[in-house]
């Protein structure tokens, strides 16, 4: 049954070494779509996989379990099952449902894929996240969905906002490379890419005195409120 899909994800990454591990494998509602975590010991392992992999294929399966394998055991080791897995991830977002666009984002996006993409990007999920003044926007591969922070809320200027978008769309159509366990996203031909957003450096610079500027405001008026 499912242990047996681990304990053959082990034996065919190690088919050479006795395996001395007992296996188990559960599917949860607790993880995030696609997720996946081990907890281990000297002589057992137990997977969580989201709900979300119940019924893909064994094969896929067996890849996302032997790229855990890999990292507690800390082991370097090709397989064409992780491969397998990788590819699964970087296609996902063709089966995603896109039910999540705020409208203000969509603009966002449209502007930033008409001027740079020839607009032939297919729009993702498009969020707000927390009032983040560190982590301006991310993109999960997984959900095919663009978490940008609500500080944008308070800018005027829509050049901030599109040059987070443009970021996290770079995102979405590099995808990442492996090399090793390591997964890189800003490789350098990434930075080459995002070289192209127009006056893009200033931007860049600017953009953390803007976003300083909308936190001070916003503890002033905190403040402010809170005399009454
Ligand atoms: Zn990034």
């Amino acid at each position: 049954m499912e242990d047996e899909i681990a304990r053959r994800a082990f034996t065919r990454l190690f088919p050479e070494e006795d395996c001395k591990y007992s296996f188990r494998v559960v599917y949860t509602g607790r993880l995030k779509d696609y997720g996946a975590n081990v907890s281990f010991s000297s002589r057992s392992m137990e997977f969580k996989l989201s709900r979300k992999w119940y019924g893909i294929s064994e094969e896929i399966q067996m890849g996302i379990m032997q790229e855990l394998m890999l990292k507690i055991l800390k082991r370097k080791k090709k397989s064409l099952y992780v491969d397998l897995y990788n590819n699964f991830v970087k296609n996902l977002h063709l089966a995603v449902p896109k039910n999540d666009v705020d409208p203000f984002l969509q603009q966002s996006f449209e502007r930033i894929n008409e001027r740079y993409f020839l607009g032939l990007v297919e729009m993702p999920n498009l969020v707000w996240g927390r009032f983040a003044t560190r982590t301006f926007g991310s993109y999960d591969f997984k959900n095919d969905r663009v978490t940008i922070s609500k500080v944008f809320q308070d800018i005027e200027d829509p050049v901030y906002l599109d040059y987070v978008m443009f970021h996290e769309i770079l995102h979405k159509q590099r995808k990442f490379f492996k090399s090793g366990n390591k997964t890189y996203y800003h490789d350098k031909r990434f930075k080459m890419l995002e070289k192209v957003f127009e006056d893009g450096e200033r931007v860049e610079k600017e953009l953390g005195r803007v976003v300083g500027g909308v936190k001070r405001r916003r503890t002033i008026q905190k403040k402010f409120l809170g005399w009454f």
